[in-house]
């Protein structure tokens, strides 16, 4: 199993982001009260807060259900616990849950009620200080390294990891098992005399969310009429992809080439959203246009052409939307992340990283797809990074393949260039694939997703 990705502070909002952008109608596309939907959407409510797998339970079997054993979070002290709400996952033979106005972690056993271990949080004063004290919705399963693990939030806004089999913190997880979930958020209210204020309000009840899934975002190249846009939005969605992009201004070589339709694009764009139900992504070239994206998309891309443009990377950084950076053509990994860091360091920590390619000598492909650029950044970042084999290869034939090696190395999504009629297209037709190949292309991305441990979910999980 890979490392699973874990929400820190920097990584919250863009997995948010992402994460949003691929459960649009979660209780749906999770199939609520199935075997397949995930713990939060079996009964429980909005919030989460209550555990009921209702679809075990129907008109011929509640007579005869009967209570096995009882187990009170009261026990889980030290202060009297007068409101519980968390929610248990069962993992394997065990329970998990947390428990009392501390949220400590317990594992128990589901057939006799009894505690197997508890972890508590010790007293800090961000504990003492918190306002989600007495609220803790659940814990997080994950596999880290083959090790089975709990992950929680405690009270005091640490995010806590526990080997699943004993309670005691994963040595090697952030330090000693915590990582501080704080550090780098960094904008507290100052007061002139007081300094920094008390921070309590900035914590969650909620149980981590690990994620773990792998995005396909398909379109064409440039917006070039509704009738376009939408069949090829039908035709990503109903293939499974996640996201749905296509430029409304685009950065050609020629001026004299097709530049995109403008405003009207991204109105199209916004029109397709609401029908199909499906995030935009798209290109902003310059701040005029950032503005615009800003409002209409889901996401802003910042192409190649631009990964410099630290004016437009500072404006990115104060809008409100999810950014995806694409690497210069000539861009080492350290100009990118210190493009990403503009970007950050104006308050948006929603970035997403694309490799698309990088010049060489090599003529066979219309630019060289550095996919070894994948696990470096791994190693670097936690930024999400996607990979464009479109403009990587700039052919056709060469898109799959290629896409198929991206998410084996690694990247956490492909971004495909499709249209119905390639041979139409205003721009990039040779490097874009039938809606027929995009298919094809989630499948196989979805299945060399899962020999790694990681889902292509919820697109696949809904059909
Ligand atoms: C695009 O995504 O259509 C595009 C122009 O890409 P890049 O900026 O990577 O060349
Ligand atoms: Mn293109």
């Amino acid at each position: 199993m890979m490392e699973p990705k874990l929400l820190r502070p920097a990584f919250l909002a863009t997995v948010l982001a992402v994460a949003s952008a691929l459960v649009p109608h979660p209780a749906a596309a999770q199939g609520k009260g199935t075997e397949k939907g995930e713990w939060r959407y079996w009964g429980g409510d909005e919030g989460s807060s209550r555990y009921s797998p209702l679809d075990q339970i129907n008109a011929g079997n509640v007579g005869r259900l009967e209570v096995a054993w009882r187990w009170y979070a009261a026990n889980y002290g030290p202060e009297p616990d007068f409101i519980y709400r968390g929610t248990p996952i069962k993992v394997g033979d065990r329970l998990y849950n947390v428990a009392g106005q501390r949220r400590s972690v317990v594992s128990i056993d589901p057939a006799t009620g009894e505690t197997l271990w508890m972890w508590r949080e010790r007293d800090n004063p961000r504990y003492a200080a918190s306002t989600r004290k007495n609220y803790g919705k659940g814990v997080a399963y994950a596999e880290v390294n083959g090790r089975p693990t709990i992950f929680m939030i405690t009270p005091g806004y640490y995010l806590v990891a526990l080997d699943a089999d004993t309670g005691h913190l994963l040595p090697f997880f952030g330090l000693g098992g915590i990582v501080d979930l704080h550090l780098g958020l960094g904008n507290y209210p100052v007061d002139a005399d007081r300094g920094v204020l008390d921070s309590g309000d900035i914590t969650s009840s909620s149980p981590p969310i690990v994620v773990n899934g792998v995005v396909v975002v398909g379109g064409p190249c440039a917006v070039e009429s509704l009738d376009q846009t939408r069949t090829i939005a039908e035709a990503i969605k109903s293939a499974g992809g996640q996201l749905f992009r296509g430029g409304a201004y685009k950065p050609r070589t020629s001026p004299y080439s097709f530049q995109g339709l403008g405003e009207p694009g991204l109105e199209i764009l916004a029109r397709v959203r609401e029908e199909f139900d499906i995030p935009v992504i798209t290109e902003a070239i310059d701040q005029e246009s950032l503005h615009l994206v800003d409002r209409y998309a889901d996401c802003i891309q910042i192409g190649a052409r631009n990964m410099q443009n630290f004016a437009l990377l500072k404006a990115a950084g104060r809008a409100r939307k999810a950014v995806l950076l694409k690497r210069g053509m000539s861009a080492t990994l350290e100009e990118l992340l210190l493009s990403a860091e503009y970007i950050m360091s104006e308050g948006n920590y929603n970035v997403i990283l694309c490799e698309r390619g990088v010049r060489t000598f090599a003529d066979h492909t219309r630019n060289t797809l550095d996919l070894s650029v994948v696990p470096a950044i791994k190693r670097m970042s936690h930024l999400p990074i996607l990979v464009d084999p479109s403009h990587g290869t700039g052919k056709r034939t060469k898109v799959l393949p290629m896409s198929r090696a991206a998410i084996a190395v690694g990247a956490d999504g492909v971004l495909i260039e499709v249209h119905h009629k390639p041979e139409e297209a205003l721009s990039d037709g040779p490097q874009a694939i039938l809606p027929k190949a995009f298919e094809q292309l989630v499948r196989e991305v979805d299945a060399i997703a899962q020999v790694l441990g990681r889902t292509l979910q919820p697109a696949l999980a809904a059909r």
